[in-house]
């Protein structure tokens, strides 16, 4: 395999002008962002963490109330969840405060407050995958061990100008990286990804390694659209019709610290209906989430025993926090607005 770079082709010497590059420019232009002002493990392990699926900016504001809510491994494992998924309030996505707050329980417990040392041990705790556990490995305790996230993923492509995938990634970020600093040559390669080879105008002009480039700003890997997937997903439309005009429908209302939809009303998961595909269901629709096409079956059921939500008036529906998806399968179904009526099965969007 061709890892790219021109590094195979007899040019010894070009990994290594990269790296002292790319580094003298890390040292010049870095942003100066708080959690790089330490090396301590703990430090390290919030920033990554928060800084999955968030932006920089947002994640500065939050960082430093975090810290000094919850200043040592120690104290974030001895808080209640409830505080912790307090303070995680404005970041979102909220499994990762989950996860973060078990995994300081399993430091404690089973590390005596300290830190594995190294990336098997910390890709152990609840939370931590590969490219967060390298992180920490390589700039808290200096492992030799690169990082891939989609920053250094682009910058390797357009280096190489190969579409490098999975394995290759990981294979052609560990060839590259600076075994004495690879700590501050894994955040040159993402600073660099993140600042100068941008996803849709790279500033190959400013761009330290721009000789040792094979594309030059000429390989578009910004312009990726996730593919869609698909999904199945059955609904229980419980209605009963005797107790008030128009009847009521079961309800079940979203945890209120759900990462998603908070505290929102939606009809409850029927996971009863994977036993009988041969029936049909009573209503069937499309929806789509971001990446995500759904398939929605509603079956309906006249009564429930459930005791995972409410009965609702109809006629208080429309006034109801519903989730999107619940608003239009009452929509369909009838039972709110005056679009469709109850009578006759329901069709395929
Ligand atoms: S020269 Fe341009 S395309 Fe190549 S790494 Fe630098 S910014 Fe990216």
């Amino acid at each position: 395999m061709s890892l790219g770079i021109r590094i195979d082709a007899g040019t010894r010497d070009e990994p290594k002008k990269f790296r002292r590059r790319l580094l003298a420019w890390y040292e010049r232009h870095a942003r100066d962002l708080p959690w790089r002002a330490s090396r301590d493990p703990y430090r390290v392990w919030i920033s990554e963490i928060m800084l999955q699926q968030t932006r920089v900016a947002a994640v500065i504001e939050h960082y430093h109330e975090f810290l000094r809510r919850f200043p040592t491994v120690e104290k974030l494992a001895a808080a209640r969840e409830a505080s912790v998924l307090a303070a995680w309030s404005g970041l979102g996505y909220y499994r990762r405060a989950r996860m973060l707050h078990a995994a300081a329980r399993v430091i404690m417990r089973e590390h005596g407050g300290e830190f594995p040392a190294n990336e098997e041990g910390l890709r152990a705790l609840p939370g931590i995958g590969r490219y967060t556990a390298a992180a920490i490995a390589s700039i808290a305790f200096g492992e030799v061990v690169a990082v891939v996230d989609g920053n250094v993923e682009r910058v390797l492509q357009r280096m190489s100008g190969e579409r490098l995938v999975g394995e290759q990634l990981w294979t052609a970020a560990n060839h590259m990286l600076d075994a004495k600093r690879p700590g501050d040559f894994n955040q040159a390669m993402m600073e660099l990804g993140a600042m100068v080879c941008t996803p849709r105008a790279p500033g190959c002009l400013t761009c330290p390694v721009v000789e040792l480039c094979a594309t030059r700003g000429r390989m578009n890997v910004g312009a990726k659209t996730a593919p869609q997937k698909k999904r199945e997903i059955d609904y229980s439309l419980h209605w009963r019709e005797e107790n008030c005009r128009g009847g009521e429908v079961f309800l079940a209302q979203r945890a209120r610290n759900a990462s998603l939809m908070a505290g929102l009303w939606e009809l409850p998961e029927n996971f009863d209906a994977e036993n009988r595909r041969s029936a049909e269901p009573w209503l069937t629709l499309r929806h789509s989430i971001t990446v995500t096409d759904y398939t929605v079956r509603v079956w309906r059921i006249a009564a429930s025993s459930r005791s995972d939500g409410k009965w609702i008036p109809v006629d208080r529906l429309q006034r109801l926090a519903l989730t999107g998806l619940a608003r239009k399968i009452l929509r369909k179904a009838g039972a709110l607005a005056t679009e469709n009526s109850l009578q006759g099965h329901g069709g395929t969007e």
